[in-house]
Parts: structure tokens; C-alpha cells; sequence
């Protein structure tokens, strides 16, 4: 792989003897190679291979013991070469596989890729080129400097385009044409697509040998692994986000599920007391749902439960914790607000579901709320006083004819 070698020595008389000696070094470097992995091994006999075909043209060298002099050196070094290549290769794995373990980090995987890449086949660039598909072009994402130029290439262009546009793994020189500006113009290059879930995300590219060989099929395999690794890695952290999305969300509203409204709830409140700050809270019922379902059938219920979510997130804030309490209440969870301000997001919402019909199949409704705000430190110190304040503030909302607001009582202060 790239090594280059001196010219043999002159003309010698013992063709049989070289020959032999040959064949003996042969067979203790495939020894080596086999011990030493697949990959290694593969550029170690390409190399002895070269060196058999030098030693096939003994018969015009003067001396067998400077033609074992000669094979000797050359075996050194290849020795020497394997022992580096290994090295970088076992570095290049060692850093995939700790950043494949300890990421869910869809970037930093792609950048490791590319970086692994580079240094596993021992290229002079790595570079990742992300596809989009809405322009159809490739962007290089990582293996440019930071304050390199946009590099884009669009699909079909180049090696990286090239290899994008087909699906399939590309070597120049080899089974593609060379690279084109502006990816790096080298003698020696290859392209594998990255694809995860059966969706092309992008191009792992390598361009220029640090050696000045050129790349060959056992380079093109080595990358293939290591992206089809680092494909597996990305399905998992894509497997990893939608189980975390389902766990901590509701799936018929999408809002925050009563799990996360706790975990949400707790934290506001520790940094609302830490900051002297206040917190309300909301506690939301849609009226007399059941007549909903009854009419509307349960699927016409779930479509009003859906309507109301995203009016209640329309009415509020980006720093709002809009959260599904469960069945038809909702919770919202508003920092810095006092009850005042807490009274006033309500009325807001209340207005947003009355004054607007829901629409379901070609029929309409009106859909009410009734509500209950509390906030600390008015009502309460600590997330189960709030909520059970809010929700004693709803019951005497519904009491006094629904559709409307009433407040939580101050918080009973011990008198010692
Ligand atoms: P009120 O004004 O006193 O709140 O009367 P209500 O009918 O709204 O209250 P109730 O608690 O008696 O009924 C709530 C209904 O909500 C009962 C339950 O079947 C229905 N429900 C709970 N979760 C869902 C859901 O996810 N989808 C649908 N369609 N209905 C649900
Ligand atoms: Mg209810
Ligand atoms: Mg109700």
C-alpha cells in the first residue's frame, strides 16, 4: 500500500538459491499478516507480492546473499510499515468505538467517522458530506476547517456525488473518475454512501494517500465497515430519541405527559424559591367531555382533546410547561407569573376554547374549560400544595357553573 521500493541490486549467478529464500520470507510474512488481521495483513502481502515479483527477476542479479541482503531490508521495512499501519488502525477503531458507545450524538459520530476514516486507511482528508435532499446536493459537514468556504457538491458531481447518486462504494483510480473541484484534487480517493434506516443521510469521502500509493479494494472495504458501524450507531440513536420522545410525551396531544409535568414542576419550583421568583400553575377541565364523546363518538373526543392542546400551546409562552394531566385536564405550569398574572393567561384560554367553535367532520361545537389557579408563594411552597390548590380552585370553578376561573386560597401559614 504506497510503499515504494529501491531498484534491486544487480545481476547475480544463484537464481534457485534467491528464489528459495524468497519463498521462505514469503511464508513467514503471511504467518505475520494472518496473526495480524485482515486488513493489515492484506497490504503486507501486496507488498511481499511486490517484492516476489522483483525476485522473479533474478536472473539478471550478481549475488543470492545480496538479493537476501535486499529482501531482507525491504521486508524491514514493510515490517516497520505494518507495525505504524496497525497502530493507527487500532487508535482509529479505539476512538470509533468509545464515541459509538458514549454518544447519542448524531454529529459527533458523523465527525468521528470521517476522522477514523482518515486514519484507518491512512488518507491524507476524511470528509462527511451530508445529503439534503430538498436541494439534492451533498454538504461537507466535517473535515473542513471551521472557517473553510461552504464546500457543496451537487448529486451526480464528483466522487462523493458521484458515489451518492448510485448508492455504492467508489475508488478513483478504480471504479470512478477522478474528484472534482471543489472537493480536494488528489490522485487517490474513494466515496461510501452512509445511510441510516434505509435513508441516505450522506457521503463519507477520504482523498489522497499520506504515503503517495493509491487506495485499493481492500481500502474501499475497510471504510465500508466502518461506515455501515457508524450507520448502526446512528439507527440507535434515532431508536434512542423516539423512545425518549414517547416516554416523556403524550401520544394522542403530543404535550408534555404528567411524568415530565412532575419532573418539570419540581425544577421551576426549586429555582422560582432559590431566585425569590414566583411560579403559577393552571389546572384546565373540559366541561362535560363525556357529552363529547357521547355525540362525537370517542374519535370526535380525541379530535376536541387535540384542538384544546394546541390552543392552550398557542396561548402561551415558550418557557410555559404545557403538559396532558391526564384524560381531558391539562396543566400548565407557568415561571415568573404570580396569580395575578396566572389569573390572566387563563382567562385568555378560556376565551381561546369559548369564543371558537371546534370543528369535527363537518360539525361544530363550542367547548368550554373550566379552570383553577394557584402560584407560589401565594398558594403553596411545594409542587403538591400548588397542584392540589389549583385543582380545589377547579372543583369550586365546575361547582359555581363551569366555564370559568376561580382561585386558590392563600396557603395556611402554621401560627406555631
Ligand atoms: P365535568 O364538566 O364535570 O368535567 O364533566 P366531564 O364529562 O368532562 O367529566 P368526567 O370526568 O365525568 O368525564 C371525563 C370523560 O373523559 C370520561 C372519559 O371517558 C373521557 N376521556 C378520558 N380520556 C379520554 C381520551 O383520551 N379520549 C376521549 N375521547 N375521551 C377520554
Ligand atoms: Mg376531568
Ligand atoms: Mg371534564
Amino acid at each position: 500500500m504506497g510503499r515504494t521500493m529501491r531498484p534491486p541490486p544487480p545481476f547475480t549467478r544463484s537464481l534457485a538459491v534467491a528464489l528459495a529464500v524468497a519463498a521462505g520470507w514469503l511464508l513467514v510474512v503471511a504467518v505475520i499478516a494472518v496473526a495480524a488481521g485482515n486488513l493489515v495483513g492484506i497490504a503486507v502481502l501486496a507488498a511481499v507480492g511486490a517484492v516476489m515479483a522483483a525476485a522473479c527477476g533474478l536472473a539478471t542479479w550478481r549475488s543470492a546473499r545480496r538479493v537476501e541482503a535486499w529482501l531482507g531490508e525491504q521486508l524491514h521495512g514493510t515490517a516497520r510499515d505494518l507495525e505504524t499501519s496497525q497502530q493507527a488502525f487500532r487508535r482509529a477503531i479505539a476512538r470509533l468505538g468509545e464515541t459509538l458507545a458514549a454518544t447519542h450524538d448524531r454529529e459527533k459520530i458523523l465527525e468521528a467517522v470521517s476522522e477514523t476514516a482518515q486514519l484507518a486507511v491512512g488518507a491524507q482528508r476524511g470528509i462527511f458530506y451530508e445529503y439534503i435532499p430538498a436541494r439534492k446536493v451533498l454538504l461537507a459537514r466535517s473535515g473542513v476547517g471551521p472557517d473553510a468556504p461552504e464546500l457543496t457538491l451537487p448529486l451526480g458531481t464528483g466522487l462523493a456525488g458521484a458515489s451518492a447518486e448510485g448508492r455504492s462504494p467508489l475508488r478513483y483510480p478504480g471504479t470512478a473518475a477522478a474528484p472534482v473541484f471543489p472537493e480536494p484534487e488528489v490522485g487517490t480517493a474513494m466515496a461510501v454512501p452512509f445511510s441510516s434506516r434505509g435513508q441516505l443521510l450522506g457521503v463519507v469521502a477520504v482523498y489522497g494517500h499520506t504515503t503517495g500509493g493509491t487506495f485499493g479494494d481492500d481500502d474501499v472495504e475497510a471504510l465500508v465497515t466502518l461506515v455501515a458501524q457508524a450507520g448502526t450507531a446512528v439507527d440507535n440513536v434515532s431508536l434512542h430519541e423516539e423512545a425518549r420522545r414517547l416516554s416523556i410525551t403524550d401520544g394522542l396531544t403530543g404535550l408534555w405527559n404528567r411524568r415530565q409535568l412532575d419532573l418539570r414542576c419540581q425544577e421551576e419550583l426549586e429555582r422560582a424559591i432559590r431566585f425569590g421568583r414566583p411560579i403559577g400553575v393552571v389546572f384546565c377541565d373540559v366541561d362535560l367531555f363525556k357529552n363529547v364523546n357521547t355525540e362525537w363518538q370517542h374519535l370526535g373526543g380525541d379530535a376536541v382533546l387535540v384542538e384544546v392542546a394546541q390552543r392552550l400551546s398557542a396561548a402561551t409562552r415558550e418557557i410555559d410547561v404545557v403538559a396532558r394531566y391526564g384524560g381531558e385536564e391539562f396543566v400548565l405550569l407557568l415561571p415568573e407569573t404570580d396569580l395575578a398574572g396566572a389569573r390572566i393567561l387563563a382567562e385568555k384560554v378560556r376565551r381561546a376554547m369559548c369564543e371558537e367553535p371546534v370543528e369535527h367532520n363537518g360539525k361544530t361545537r363550542t367547548v368550554t374549560l373550566s379552570l383553577g389557579v394557584a402560584s407560589y408563594p401565594h398558594s403553596g411552597t411545594s409542587v403538591r400544595t400548588l397542584l392540589a390548590g389549583a385543582q380545589e380552585a377547579l372543583k369550586r370553578a365546575k361547582e359555581n357553573g363551569r366555564n370559568r376561573i376561580e382561585e386558590a386560597h392563600p396557603m395556611m401559614r402554621s401560627t406555631g
